[in-house]
């Protein structure tokens, strides 16, 4: 029996990508069925808002999705709707693993890292307000709960793949109490994993730490808004955003999705790298128990990085979104 999976096109760039993802899932047998729904932009000018109940609702029936990246407006329009699906969906846990891909030329060439990034509360809580003209505030949210299940998932996420060192990174030095109970709670989830390392770093030095010598690190954990900025730092080790695979987990639900964002200054134009969500649909697939299919498409886009001929330019080739896509289907052994 085939399986039913949300399909969110997103903004921008979005919908190029996510279309060379269906394409290239069906031309290698992956047996899903795709059930789209309209968030973002488009769904802001037909339900008035970016995250209309249909889009939560689909997610919620068919319990994972692959999702493009949706626009928020900078210091002004609706709060983010890539946080808000985030937090009614409870998918706490963002995965964004950082490597590099064969035959894409980048600054470092051993690098190997996960990102494990608090999704739902910090500094993305939402509340923030103007106290009077001219002063603002903005909360950080930080429990003991969701610490302790992120911390979780990241001790966990070690051991089954073999990881041996996680790193927590805070800012604990200043902010004593929030950060202080997100680093304590991380201290105290380490001592059951025996085996695995915990490493401390303030997060200033884990950014410097990470363009010296991104080969030490192998687990980060961080809370929202640190994952977010050393997520994007991490890409760009690799060769850049167009490269890097993302995955928001809960108990119930997965959104799988790019780290990168609507590019709206390629959008329209079929020059968006597709790896990024190619790469997140084999998480995806990975997720479903569909390791056999997400080899063979990663064996495929491979021989295509590796080749070199067939690139998209932000990678140094000329291809366009479909012909990258096209040239990966053609390898499909
Ligand atoms: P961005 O990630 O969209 O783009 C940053 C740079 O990387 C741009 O130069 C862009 O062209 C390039 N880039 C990104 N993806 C690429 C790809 N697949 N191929 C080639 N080049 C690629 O970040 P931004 O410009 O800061 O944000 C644009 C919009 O996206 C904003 O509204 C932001 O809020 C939103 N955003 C959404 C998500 C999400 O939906 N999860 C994530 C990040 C940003």
């Amino acid at each position: 029996m085939s399986k039913s999976i949300t399909l969110i096109p997103g903004d921008g760039i979005g919908p190029e990508v996510t279309t060379a993802a269906v394409q290239l899932l069906k031309a290698a047998g992956a047996n899903l069925e795709w059930e789209e729904v309209e968030a973002g932009e488009i769904a802001i000018s037909k339900y008035g808002k970016p995250l209309p109940d249909e889009v939560v609702e689909s997610v919620q029936k068919n319990k994972v999705a692959l999702k493009g990246p949706l626009t928020t407006g900078v210091a002004k329009g609706f709060p983010s709707a890539n946080v808000e699906l985030r937090q009614r969906l409870e998918t706490y846990a963002s995965l964004r693993p950082v490597t590099n891909v064969p035959g894409v030329k980048s600054r470092f060439a051993e690098v190997d890292v996960v990102i494990v990034r608090e999704n739902t509360e910090g500094l993305y809580s939402g509340l923030e307000h103007t106290i009077t003209t001219g002063v603002t505030q903005s909360l950080k949210i930080i429990t003991r709960k969701a610490s302790t299940r992120i911390a979780h998932f990241a001790f966990e996420y070690a051991k089954k793949w073999n990881r041996k060192k996680v790193t927590t990174a805070h800012k604990a030095n200043i902010l004593k109490v929030s950060d202080g109970l997100f680093l304590k709670t991380c201290q105290e989830v380490a001592q059951e994993y025996p085996d695995i390392r915990h490493e401390e770093m303030i997060v200033d030095n884990l950014a410097m730490q990470l363009v010296l010598r991104p080969e030490h690190f192998e687990v980060l954990l961080l809370t929202n808004l640190y994952g977010d900025i050393v997520s994007d730092l991490c890409a760009g080790l690799v060769g850049g955003l167009g490269l890097v695979p993302g995955a928001n987990i809960g108990k119930d639900y997965a959104v799988f999705e790019a780290v990168h964002g609507s590019a709206p200054d390629i959008a329209g134009k079929n020059k968006a790298n597709p790896l990024a969500i190619f790469f997140s649909s084999l998480l995806m697939l990975e997720y479903l128990n569909m390791e056999d299919t997400a080899k063979r498409i990663r064996s495929a886009i491979y021989k295509v990085t590796s080749a070199g001929t067939v690139l998209t330019p932000d990678l140094g080739g000329n291809a366009s979104t479909m012909e990258f896509t096209e040239a990966v289907i053609q390898e499909l052994a």
